[in-house]
C-alpha cells in the first residue's frame, strides 16, 4: 500500500487527540447527521454507506470529488455552508482508486479534460496535479495515481478548512473532518489517519459487496 510523504497533511493534525477531532469516532451501525462528498464514478459505496453503516442527510457528488475554496460560487460550496447551518459537523471526503478524474489531474496528456467546463473544474484541483508531480514523479503510473487519490482527498480536506465555520469548529473540536479513499484494486474503505499522516485500512467487507 502506499506510504504518503510528508507534505499535502499540513494543517490536519499529528496528535492522537487531533485524530480524534479531525477523524472522529465512526458511527459504525448508526445515525450520524454528515454531509458526505464522493465522485459521480462511485455511486454505489456511498450509497451503501449511507444505508448500512453511515446515515448521510447530506449527500454531494461531483466529477472527482472536488472542494472549490469557500466563495467559489457553485453548489459544493452553498451545501457545504447549508450542511453546517442546517447541523452537520461531520464532513466526509470519500474519493475513490482508480478514479478517471484524479487521472485527468496527474496525466493530464494521457487522459484530456473532456471539454471547456471540465477543464476548468479541474482548475480547481491544481493542487493535487502540483503535489504528485513535485513528491511521486517517480513512482509507477498505477502506484501514482493510488497516491494520488489520497493525496487529492487530503487537498480537498484543506479546502474545507477555507470555510470559516468548518476551520474554527475544527479548532474548537465541534467539527469533524474525515477523509476516505474507497480502494477498489485493493477490495478495502481506507481512511485517513491524522496521527499517523496516513490513510489506514478500515472497511474491507464493504468494498467486497460495493464494488464494480
Ligand atoms: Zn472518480
Amino acid at each position: 500500500m502506499i506510504k504518503l510523504k510528508p507534505g499535502v497533511q499540513r494543517g490536519l493534525g499529528r496528535t492522537t487527540e487531533d485524530a480524534e477531532r479531525l477523524n472522529g469516532p465512526i458511527p459504525y451501525g448508526g445515525y450520524k447527521n454528515a454531509l458526505f462528498l464522493s465522485c459521480c464514478e462511485s455511486n454505489a459505496v456511498p450509497l451503501l454507506l449511507q444505508r448500512k453503516y453511515w446515515r448521510c442527510n447530506h449527500m454531494v457528488q461531483n466529477p472527482g470529488n472536488l472542494v472549490p475554496p469557500s466563495g467559489t460560487p457553485g453548489a459544493v460550496g452553498a451545501e457545504i455552508e447549508r450542511a453546517y447551518e442546517a447541523g452537520v459537523r461531520d464532513f466526509v471526503v470519500c474519493g475513490h482508486h482508480p478514479c478517471t478524474v484524479v487521472q485527468a489531474l496527474v496525466a493530464p496528456e494521457a487522459s484530456p479534460p473532456s471539454g471547456p467546463s471540465m477543464a476548468a473544474w479541474l482548475a480547481q484541483a491544481a493542487e493535487t496535479t502540483r503535489v504528485v508531480a513535485a513528491s511521486y514523479a517517480g513512482l509507477d503510473p498505477q502506484a501514482r495515481l493510488e497516491a494520488a487519490a489520497q493525496v487529492h482527498v487530503l487537498a480537498q480536506l484543506q479546502n474545507l478548512l477555507t470555510y470559516p465555520a468548518l476551520a474554527a469548529g475544527v479548532e474548537d473540536g465541534t467539527v469533524a473532518l474525515h477523509g476516505w479513499v474507497a480502494n477498489t484494486a485493493l477490495g478495502q474503505l481506507l481512511h485517513y489517519d491524522p496521527a499517523e499522516g496516513q490513510f489506514m485500512p478500515w472497511l474491507r467487507t464493504v468494498m467486497k459487496v460495493s464494488s464494480r
